[in-house]
């Protein structure tokens, strides 16, 4: 193995996620894969994705992930949630791509496309039209000729806020029932992200999953039972021994309290290992658990080894993210230690990690 920081994706695993996603939504899947899906690898998982009847679609966030998605020969629809500009017109075409217009001006750039899903703002204020903007929307694609082919709005606060989350179901029920009255009978009507999918949506019949997916549950006591399907890994490249009081790494934040034994790992803040983990985290090498010591560099960390010195050697695999045994550290322990959400570090797993599919 030459790449000295690496992912390994599991497809059992994303299989049990889907089928176990489904088998709680019962309803068609859009799968989100925008962001390289959350730092997976969208074009090699949506191949894996599109065999399955019940995904129906793909979700990027721009144009050129779409295009990406079809130059690797995917061909189920792409809707691009992050609608389509000016300047994105043709990609739109060339590709087959989907956009979700949420404002007039984005409705502008939609003439000659074939279908469009909208979407309605319903207490986020990100994106989306208002119930208010339906006549005018109505007339324009009246016009323009351009099929509804989807009516969406999406959750900020499902994961916390359910009078706020309920509030917005029904929003969005009576926007259809205005939508309905100008004869705009959607396909495809979706509100569920994946903290959502707890709520019951009866008039939803698609739902927009990423996070669940990737086998990250977004609240405790998720009723869906999910786990990583990404691990991360990489090498001890280099083992040492400390005198007491010796310091470690950049502004020597670590001074060591004996003689002790540490090992430099490859991976840092450039693979996508929050800085801020330094002296806080940690990793799992041989079924031990190593925390790091010193600041967390670009390339490397150095982790306290010396309770198991004798069993490691240069090249040892570490597990940055993964599981070994009863020890385990998921995207959510990260996050939470670094102050922030699994979304992140996900997504925040860089170029230099290689990823591999088993
Ligand atoms: C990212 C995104 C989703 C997926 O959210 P998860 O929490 O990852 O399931 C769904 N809808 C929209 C509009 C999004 O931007």
């Amino acid at each position: 193995m030459i790449f000295r920081s690496w992912a390994e994706i599991d497809k059992k695993q994303l299989k049990k996620n889907l089928e176990n996603v489904y088998y709680f939504a019962k309803k068609d899947i859009f799968a989100v894969i925008k962001a390289d899906a959350y730092g997976h690898c969208a074009k090699f998982l949506a191949k894996i994705l599109q065999k399955y009847k019940y995904i129906k679609k793909f979700c990027v966030a721009t144009a050129l992930e779409g295009k990406e998605l079809r130059e690797a020969e995917i061909k189920k629809d792409i809707l691009v949630l992050g609608g389509i500009l000016k300047e994105e017109v043709e990609l739109f075409k060339d590709y087959n791509l989907t956009p979700v217009i949420s404002d007039f001006s984005q409705l502008e750039n939609t003439k000659g496309l074939k279908k469009i899903h909208l979407n309605f703002d319903t207490g986020m204020h990100r994106l989306g039209f208002y119930k208010s903007d339906i006549k005018d929307i109505v007339s324009f694609l009246k016009e323009n000729n351009i099929s509804v082919e989807g009516v969406m709005s999406h959750f900020p606060s499902a994961d916390i806020d359910e009078e706020f989350t309920k509030n917005q179901i029904k929003e969005l029920k009576k926007i259809l029932a205005i939508l309905k009255i100008f004869h705009i009978n959607p396909k495809f009507t979706h509100l569920q992200n994946s903290a959502g999918l707890v709520y019951p949506c009866d008039f939803c019949n698609a739902v927009r999953v990423g996070l669940a997916i990737y086998g990250e549950k977004p609240f405790k006591n998720y009723p869906i039972n999910v786990e990583n399907i990404m691990s991360v890994k990489a090498k001890v490249i280099s083992i040492k021994k400390l005198k007491k009081g010796d310091k470690v790494s950049y502004s020597g934040t670590f001074i060591a309290p004996r003689s002790m034994y540490i090992a430099t790992v490859s991976f840092g803040y450039a693979d996508g290992l929050p800085r801020n983990l330094s002296n806080k985290g940690y990793v799992i090498i041989k079924g031990y658990k190593a925390k790091i010591v010193g600041n967390i560099t670009m390339d490397m960390i150095m982790v306290d080894v010396d309770s198991f010195k004798d069993k490691i050697k240069e090249g040892e695999e570490v597990i940055i993210i993964g599981k070994d045994k009863d020890l385990s550290i998921t995207f959510s322990d990260i996050a939470e230690m670094s102050g922030t959400i699994p979304y992140e570090i996900m997504c925040g797993i860089s170029k230099r990690v290689k990823r591999f599919f088993k």
